[in-house]
């Protein structure tokens, strides 16, 4: 082994769940992972994942692919035709964060919903499906995010999302879930992987966030949406080769650290606990899973405040002027939280 020598590696990082290293026992089971070419479909450590993940979610098949991004522009590729348009939440990443990816991938429109933190209702959804008007974009798809992101890590109630999939059912709408952090919401709210199998179409999930893989995604859905899938992971560049190292990751993750969010969350109402006290703190989203997003207001501005915190070795994130993020994950420790809850304090 050689030595790992980071100037990030003395910093208690708080700026995203994406920015863990592989653990001593993932970087052991990608060594000894059995590797193939996947895109002749013979990488075994890809194909166990791939039907790993599908089984975990009742569903018939996976695809692995290098992020989140691409599995959720394939899921709308594949569920769309151009010119058709997406429900969704205004602040979705599907929308926000993948370079307008929907009208340049599937030349597809958005129809955008003000939700409550990120979570949009059925009743909302049923409004805002286009009639059978040759003048409106034909409505296909309906987005959720679980957690959602920009909304502190929020987490959906499960029946509004049956009353959702209900919706969908009487208007031929498909169902798809952005799951980048699903896990953090099914420890949260002690949901299972079956249940959100049974309600969507198809579910992508991120092993490279709170899960601790070092790269990829997963696209779960039915047999034949998955043949699919693969033509157009081609299509996009993802098409990996020997990456079952880094499926070999993915699986690790998948059967040891899901459990453990629990004590991410844990962490995170600490945090919360301790801004909640000092005079610089306004508005905190509520605190759901590991994600607390803080308005600052009298002495600071956000990005001074992230100043000040790096001088102590805390890195968080402004995602405003007026509103930090602090993200807690595998490589946050108990006594990294510590040193943060003194260093609030001092201030
Ligand atoms: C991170 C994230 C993704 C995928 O992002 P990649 O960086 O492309 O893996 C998708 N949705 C949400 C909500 C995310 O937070």
């Amino acid at each position: 082994m050689f030595a790992i020598t980071h100037y990030l590696w003395h910093m208690i990082d708080f700026r995203s769940d994406t920015v863990t290293r592989p653990t001593p026992g993932m970087l052991k089971a990608m060594h000894e992972a059995p590797l193939g070419d996947d895109v002749f479909g013979e990488d075994p450590t890809i194909n166990h994942l791939e039907q790993f993940a599908a089984g975990l979610f009742g569903m018939e098949a996976g695809i692995f692919c290098p992020s989140g991004t691409m599995t959720n522009q394939i899921a709308i590729k594949c569920h769309t035709q151009p010119g058709d348009e997406v429900i969704c939440d205004h602040l979705s990443h599907i929308y926000q964060y993948e370079g307008g990816g929907i009208a340049f991938n599937s030349g597809a429109s958005v129809r955008l919903l003000q939700g409550d933190r990120g979570r949009i209702t059925a009743t909302q959804v049923l409004g805002a499906i286009n009639p059978d008007d040759i003048h409106k974009p034909v409505t296909t798809l309906v987005s959720l995010e679980n957690t959602a992101n920009r909304a502190g890590g929020s987490c959906y109630d499960f029946d509004e999302i049956r009353s959702i999939r209900k919706v969908c059912d009487q208007h031929q709408l498909k169902l798809h879930l952005d799951g980048a952090r699903l896990f953090n919401a099914l420890v949260a709210k002690n949901e299972t992987c079956k249940q959100y199998g049974e309600v969507f179409d198809t579910i992508s999930i991120c092993l490279s966030k709170g899960l601790g893989a070092p790269v990829g995604s997963l696209l779960l859905g039915p047999a034949s949406f998955i043949k699919k899938a693969r033509r157009f992971r081609k299509v996009f560049g993802g098409g990996m080769r020997q990456a079952g190292m880094l499926a070999a990751a993915g699986l690790y993750a998948l059967e040891h650290h899901v459990q453990r969010l629990q004590e991410d969350h844990h962490h995170t109402q600490l945090l919360a606990d301790t801004l909640r006290q000092k005079d610089f703190v306004g508005e905190i989203l509520p605190v759901e899973t590991n994600i607390v997003i803080f308005e600052v207001k009298g002495r600071f501005t956000a990005p001074d405040l992230v100043t000040i915190l790096k001088r102590s070795n805390i890195l968080a994130l402004a995602i405003s002027p007026t509103q930090i993020r602090l993200v807690v994950h595998l490589d946050i420790t108990p006594a990294m939280i510590e040193t943060t809850i003194q260093t609030i304090k001092a201030l």
